[in-house]
């Protein structure tokens, strides 16, 4: 049977964290890739890739050389699924899969294919195994999870049918599945057993758990980092992401967060990336007064893209004054915040010099920072 592949690969993928994560880095392939492999191995023809406009450089980058038909998306999934559509030509059947279910391989292609002997349309799927609840009025109510399973991609159609099905839904109404396009045409959609494996990249934490499955050594790097700045006439310092009141600032280029700073190099330092002073050099005026947290999440980005992630982070504010101990916690919070880390993850710590040195004199105040960073090997 000849068959296209569609692979929506449209989203922004921003509840995942840091970039889209069809084109983040898995195993040395970035995330749609991985499909793309599949299919062709199964020989998919031709394999549409369905993306974003502002992504097209991208797909172009990661894609091109093995011959994907990469196509604009629209606003909503269905859109890009029958922008997908137009594009797949004369074939028997299509499967419609989504980028962010990257661990996809022949043998499930293959499974999809020939359940299409008896049925419009096909779709691996997983008995719900948890007992199944709705936070209602009263607290937990259960609810019967006899018969439910939980759909997966990709999803297998006999061409012609599945176009008559789209060419009958209502514009760009919603369909969290092509499925249920074809099931409301009436279509008879087969369950095949699905996969764990073919599970989809939702949340920050399941890249790591998709990383595990693809079977990649994972090693634990270490950044460390360091930074001062100087006392001047002003009315508070900026510190982990706090403003502090006090009757003196810290001087800067930028608003001079030597907490931020201290924190922004270790993690550059963990992946090799550099200091803070190549990414945001203080010559730019355009870092002026800048607002640290910026540069925090920039080397978070970083490592992100790299299919890293920051395990935990340790800092040590050193002076005399102000004092920190009242503004730990508030610093912890916004540290958590900028690092999407639960507040375990995230120390901050305070200590003086006993009136030694330049910050026992008070004429400014250091930090230093360690960060863990949990990285493809
Ligand atoms: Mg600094």
């Amino acid at each position: 049977m000849t068959f296209a592949a569609v692979i929506v690969a449209a989203g922004s993928g921003s509840r995942a964290g840091g970039a889209p994560k069809q084109w983040r880095m898995l195993n040395g392939r970035a995330v749609a890739r991985w499909s793309m492999d599949a299919f062709r191995a199964a020989g998919a023809k031709p394999i549409v890739v369905v993306v974003a406009q502002d992504q097209r450089d991208e797909a172009e980058r990661w894609l091109s050389d093995v011959g994907a038909v990469i196509v604009t998306g629209g606003a909503t999934r269905t859109a890009s699924v029958r922008a997908g559509l137009a594009a797949v030509g004369a074939v028997e059947a299509v499967m419609i899969h989504d980028a962010a279910r990257p661990l996809l391989s022949p043998i499930h292609i293959q499974a999809l294919l020939a359940a299409l002997a008896e049925a419009d349309g096909a779709l691996p799927a997983l008995l719900v195994a948890d007992t199944l609840k709705r936070d209602g009025a009263n607290g937990a109510e259960t609810v019967d999870r006899e018969g439910l399973w939980r759909a997966q991609t990709p999803q297998a159609f006999r061409l012609a049918p599945l176009l008559d099905a789209y060419a009958r839904w209502p514009g760009d109404a919603p369909a969290t599945d092509d499925a249920a396009v074809l099931e409301a045409a009436g279509g008879r959609v087969a369950l095949i057993p699905g996969d764990p494996r073919l599970m989809k990249i939702t949340h920050p934490e399941d890249f790591a758990m998709v990383e595990q499955l693809a079977g990649g050594a994972r090693v634990t790097r270490v950044g460390q980092g360091f930074d001062a700045h100087r006392f001047g006439p002003g009315d508070g310092v900026w510190l982990c992401g706090v403003k502090i009141a006090h009757d003196l600032t810290l001087i800067g280029h930028s608003d001079a967060d030597a907490g931020l700073h201290a924190l922004t190099d270790a993690i550059l330092g963990a992946i090799g990336a550099g200091d803070i002073g190549d990414h945001f050099p203080p010559s730019d005026p355009q870092w002026k007064g800048a607002s640290s947290d910026r540069f925090l999440q920039h080397a978070v980005d970083l490592v992100a893209a790299r299919g890293g992630r920051v395990v935990n982070v340790d800092v040590t504010l050193i002076c005399e004054q102000p004092r920190i101990k009242p503004h730990r916690e508030a610093m912890r919070v916004r540290l958590a915040e900028i690092l999407a880390l639960p507040l375990d993850r995230i120390s901050v710590k305070a200590t003086t010099t006993e009136g030694m040195g330049f910050t026992g004199r008070s004429e400014g105040l250091a930090a230093q920072a360690l960060a863990t960073i949990d990285m493809p090997a």
